[in-house]
């Protein structure tokens, strides 16, 4: 079964296309990447998966629970660590679980839950959004660019947390990423999309070894390996 199935999406903004006939799908437990170059669409498809925009062609369709880890993280920085999680877990105005199932899953925001967010390091609020996200109990996990303004270390480390995720609880992940490296290394599969349209899409192996690929997006990456910038 595929947790998100799109066919043939198509969004405009006042006239201008910024998504045409675009095909994709994340099947249950799927680690599925979706790469592109600025102003190729990424954030549009984010948000008319999450119902914000509405398309002018095409279906969505999302089978079990989705949630988000949005650009930017988008912390209350005022509030703790343990309140910012406990507002993923507010449904339709009641109030969902506790936020103790979710310490054990991302164990370093234990020694954090009484910090004010604001305080955090990027890579610690980026692990708070993850956090706040898993309290809706996604079945898919859509996260838009998890590396964004983060050392590599850090970042490694937030895969990490994904790929044990996905292996441990069978999480499905669609990562939106500018950093193609990062994405086709941690993903099975991959799309391109390129000027509003899905150019690529395959096995993330084949596409890290396709050299259109590696000409446009993996040249001059920054790796996740390599030195902090
Ligand atoms: P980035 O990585 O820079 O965030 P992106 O791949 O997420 O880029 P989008 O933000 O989805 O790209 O934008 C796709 C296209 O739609 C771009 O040409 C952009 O200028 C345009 N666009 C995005 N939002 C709007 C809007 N509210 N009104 C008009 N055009 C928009």
């Amino acid at each position: 079964m595929n947790v998100i199935e799109v066919s043939g999406l198509t969004v405009r903004y006042s006239g201008a296309t910024a998504l045409e006939g675009v095909d994709l799908v994340v099947g249950e437990g799927e680690l599925v990447a979706l790469i592109g170059p600025n102003g190729a669409g990424k954030s549009t498809l984010v948000k008319a998966l999450s119902g914000l925009i509405r398309p002018a062609a095409g279906q969505i369709t999302v089978n079990g629970r989705l949630a988000q880890v949005p650009e930017g993280r988008e912390m209350f920085g005022d509030l703790t660590v343990d309140d910012n999680l406990r507002l993923g877990g507010w449904r339709n105005g009641r109030h969902g679980r506790g936020t103790g199932a979710i310490y054990p899953l991302l164990p370093e925001l234990t020694g954090l839950r009484r910090r004010r967010a604001g305080t955090l390091s990027g890579g610690q609020q980026q692990m708070v959004a993850i956090g706040r996200a898993l309290m809706a109990r996604p079945d898919v996990l859509v996260v838009d660019e998890l590396s964004l303004g983060l050392a590599p270390l850090v970042v490694a480390d937030l895969v990490g947390h994904l790929r044990t995720l996905n292996a441990d609880r069978g999480l499905a992940v669609l990562l939106i990423e500018q950093n193609a490296r990062l994405a086709l290394g941690l993903c099975h599969r991959a799309y391109v999309l390129e000027a509003g349209r899905i150019a690529l899409r395959g096995d993330a192996d084949e596409l890290a070894r396709d050299p259109r690929v590696a000409a446009a997006y993996l040249g001059g990456h920054v790796t996740t390996d390599g030195p902090a910038r």
